[in-house]
């Protein structure tokens, strides 16, 4: 990694890492390493990812952290969500949509008109 990188990229690099009561003034950032912070669940404190860093903005991230690889992640993610939760409905639905035949069936004298309203309702809430 160039000298010239790494100053490019400092503006990525927060003054210090996992700074706490106990550590107010936290740790000095490595260079060398992707600029974000992880969370350790086990000690409640942030630290400087380890991984060596080469991608993103400012080549300031590991290949995981890479902003456009989270934001991949996370689109992939609430599509995964989406599609679960599109797929439920139409149990959640069921009743509703064996009321509409039923009436449907006992000869209801606008039976498209009932259908779209019915599907129409459905639809608002699928997510996109
Ligand atoms: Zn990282």
């Amino acid at each position: 990694m160039s000298e010239i990188v790494e100053r490019e990229a400092s503006g990525l690099y927060p003054e210090s890492y996992g700074a706490w009561a106990g550590n107010p003034a936290g740790v000095k950032p490595n260079l060398k390493l992707c600029c974000d912070s992880v969370w350790d669940k086990t000690s409640w404190k942030s630290y400087q990812c380890s991984r060596p860093r080469g991608h993103g903005p400012g080549l300031a991230y590991c290949k995981q952290h890479d902003p456009a690889a989270k934001a991949a992640r996370q689109a992939a993610n609430t599509r995964r969500y989406n599609q679960k939760h599109n797929q439920e409905r139409y149990q959640w639905y069921g009743r509703q949509f064996f009321d509409a035949l039923q009436q449907i069936a006992d000869g209801h004298n606008d039976a498209r008109g009932l259908a779209q309203q019915v599907i129409t309702k459905f639809k608002e809430g699928e997510r996109k």
